[in-house]
């Protein structure tokens, strides 16, 4: 497919127009505030983002204020943002650029493809939009884009699809005006060019194939998958006398990892209550189960069954291995917990406390 420069001028058209301007990693285009913002739209909306970046900047106002803050005031800022391996990469990229980079976001495009987190198309659009470096981006806008474009079969996850999806996009991104036509094929994407398209208000129209073909619902082509399985889990919601909650921390990595979460009892060779004294010393007196509620990730569902318990005896008689913190629903720490974990709890604070 041969490229054409009308493509980017008509975008680019568009874009001076229609397209956003306003966003806040658009005010003050620092490498640091454009990078977090990328990974932050990672897998997650502009109008999500927008109150997530601007506590996040107000916290860590440079990358220097994110490597030296806790883990766990990086997740608690990432709380309700989901794929939190985002948070922790963006916490370890930051700790690299301290101790590696001199506290400077590197301008090398392989030094940010280096980087925790930050993959071929990502360190394209952070070194686009902040330095006007001539790099191409290929996010999940612009391959629904490209793939309708040019009525592209084939699932984009597939490595050959994807060279051929690189390859147009290296061909329409002109050499000019980068830092506006990566916003504006961004932007198309995400506004016109959406799962829904609103071919009528494309600037691209009558080069689109897919349209012309009448067809643009076909691409792109999903991919084929068997239903999600479904997993469950039964999480302890144990009180002690003052009403506080016991929080464990899950492993660093693997699913919410870092974050803080209720202690999951998995282990039916023993009674839940016996498991509570072998594995967190404590006592409990079990409340009936509360109703199953479903939480879904990307490759599986899971069935969460809150186990509600009042913990008898001594409180903070916490075994040493499994190490916890008491969190007080009404004054909460700044912890990350899973958004799974913070509705429980907020379900909880309703609760009267007896
Ligand atoms: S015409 Fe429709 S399908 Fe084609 S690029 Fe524009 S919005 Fe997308």
């Amino acid at each position: 497919m041969k490229s054409d420069a009308s493509f980017s001028s008509r975008l680019l058209a568009w874009y001076a127009r229609h397209g956003r301007h306003d966003l806040p990693w658009q005010q003050d285009r620092s490498l640091y505030r454009v990078w977090v913002s990328e990974i932050m739209l990672q897998q997650t909306q502009v109008s999500t983002v927008i109150p997530y970046f601007d506590r996040f900047m107000a916290r860590f106002p440079h990358s220097r204020a994110l490597a030296d803050a806790s883990q766990d005031e990086v997740l608690h800022l990432w709380t309700g943002l989901g794929y939190y391996a985002r948070a922790r990469n963006l916490h370890r990229a930051a700790q690299i650029i301290r101790d590696e980079h001199d506290d400077r976001f590197p301008e090398d495009f392989e030094a940010v493809l280096a980087l925790p987190g930050i993959g071929r198309s990502t360190a394209g659009a952070i070194l686009a939009q902040a330095r006007g470096q001539r790099h191409v981006i290929l996010d999940g806008n612009v391959k629904r884009v490209l793939t309708r474009l040019y009525a592209i079969e084939g699932w984009p996850g597939k490595k050959e699809i994807e060279n051929r999806l690189w390859a147009l996009a290296e061909a329409l991104t002109p050499a000019e005006q980068v830092v506006d036509y990566t916003q504006a094929i961004m932007d198309l994407g995400a506004t016109i060019c959406s799962r829904k398209p609103n071919c009528a208000a494309c600037p691209v129209q009558a080069q689109c194939l897919a349209f012309a073909q009448g067809n643009t619902s076909a691409y792109p082509t999903a991919k084929k998958r068997s239903k999600l399985p479904v997993k469950t889990a039964q999480l302890l919601v144990l009180q002690n006398a003052a009403g506080e909650v016991l929080l464990q921390q899950r492993p660093p990595s693997g699913i919410w990892g870092g974050l803080w979460s209720l202690p999951e009892y998995a282990d039916p060779t023993v009674t839940l209550t016996d498991w509570c004294e072998q594995q967190l010393g404590l006592v409990v007196e079990l409340d009936e189960e509360q109703p199953v509620f479903r939480h879904t990730f990307s490759h599986f569902h899971l069935d969460i069954t809150p186990r509600l318990g009042r913990v008898k005896g001594p409180a903070n008689h916490v075994m040493e291995a499994t190490p916890g913190v008491w969190y007080n629903t009404r004054e909460p720490e700044k912890l990350g917990l899973p958004a799974p974990v913070l509705k429980i709890l907020q379900n909880l604070q309703e609760r009267p406390h007896g």
